[in-house]
């Protein structure tokens, strides 16, 4: 679920919480998600080590540890984090749990368990999969016009997966690629050989514009409530059948690999059959 401007609020939620407490146990609650890669027992290891920094990294989240640990979160599709009190009900979802020397815990949860929690040394950190391969953080100044077009040079296939894949930005996932092409009215099937220089234009402008605009409406809506997945804002992702907030044409809905696109063919022309 997180994609960046939602993983961005939750970080800003837990940093001030969290940078300086010290971790006092952790636990595997349900296994598979935790990877321990440091060769010693995950729950002696991490106990009594202090949080020196938290970061993010488009969908990551970077938990520094002091003396030479990170704690690396990918919740991919299904992952999230809570910060309550400890006698607050384990949810079966809970995959990972944190004390922290406050008397709280951090718990992070997973109802498809297709996540990954690492425990790493730092210097292990850039052989964890999809990080070395992350391009420029989506929240992050954005490329010039000039830089987009190099960027986006050796890239083949249809927009909406290159957008995804996290090399030309990173932190775009299904719902902010739907709002992104929606905003710069490109069809995300249109292969990018196909865009022209107006739409490529469009598409630079709503890359990096469509999810500054959402973290700015996210830190209100979210708040507190931090696991909460907020969606209704969007134009078009998860809007299916509704009218189009620009043209009041209906939302289509495709699924092809297990995911939904939602686009409008008003707004969006270009492809009329997809086979
Ligand atoms: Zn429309």
């Amino acid at each position: 679920m997180p994609e960046a401007p939602d993983l961005q609020v939750i970080l800003e939620y837990l940093q001030p919480r969290l940078l300086g407490r010290s971790i006092t146990g952790a636990r595997e609650t349900r296994p598979l998600v935790l990877r321990n890669l440091t060769g010693e027992r995950f729950s002696e290891d991490i106990a009594g080590r202090s949080i020196s920094g938290m970061t993010r990294h488009g969908k990551l989240l970077f938990i520094e540890l002091s003396d030479d640990r990170v704690v690396l979160i990918n919740p991919m599709l299904t992952g999230g984090l809570r910060y309550t009190e400890p006698d607050e009900k384990l949810l079966k979802s809970v995959t990972v749990t944190f004390d922290i020397d406050d008397g709280r815990q951090l718990r992070y949860f997973d109802q498809k368990r297709m996540g990954m929690v690492y425990y790493l040394r730092p210097d292990q950190v850039n052989e964890t999969p999809r990080v070395e391969e992350q391009g420029p953080d989506v929240l992050d100044a954005p490329l010039s016009i000039e830089d987009f077009r190099a960027a986006l040079r050796p890239f083949r296939g249809e927009i909406k997966g290159i957008l995804t894949r996290g090399r030309l930005v990173s932190g775009v996932g299904n719902a902010y690629a739907d709002e992104i092409l929606h905003a710069a009215r490109i069809h995300p099937y249109k292969k990018k050989a196909a865009l022209s220089g107006e739409e490529v234009v469009r598409l630079h402008d709503a890359v990096f514009r469509v999810p500054q605009e959402a973290l700015i409406l996210l830190r209100e809506k979210i708040g507190e409530k931090i696991h909460k997945k907020e969606r209704r804002y969007l134009n078009v992702h998860g809007k299916g059948g509704k009218p189009c907030p620009v043209c009041s044409y209906e939302i289509s809905a495709i699924t092809a690999n297990q995911r939904v696109t939602n686009f409008c063919r008003k707004c969006q022309p270009g492809l009329l059959v997809r086979n």
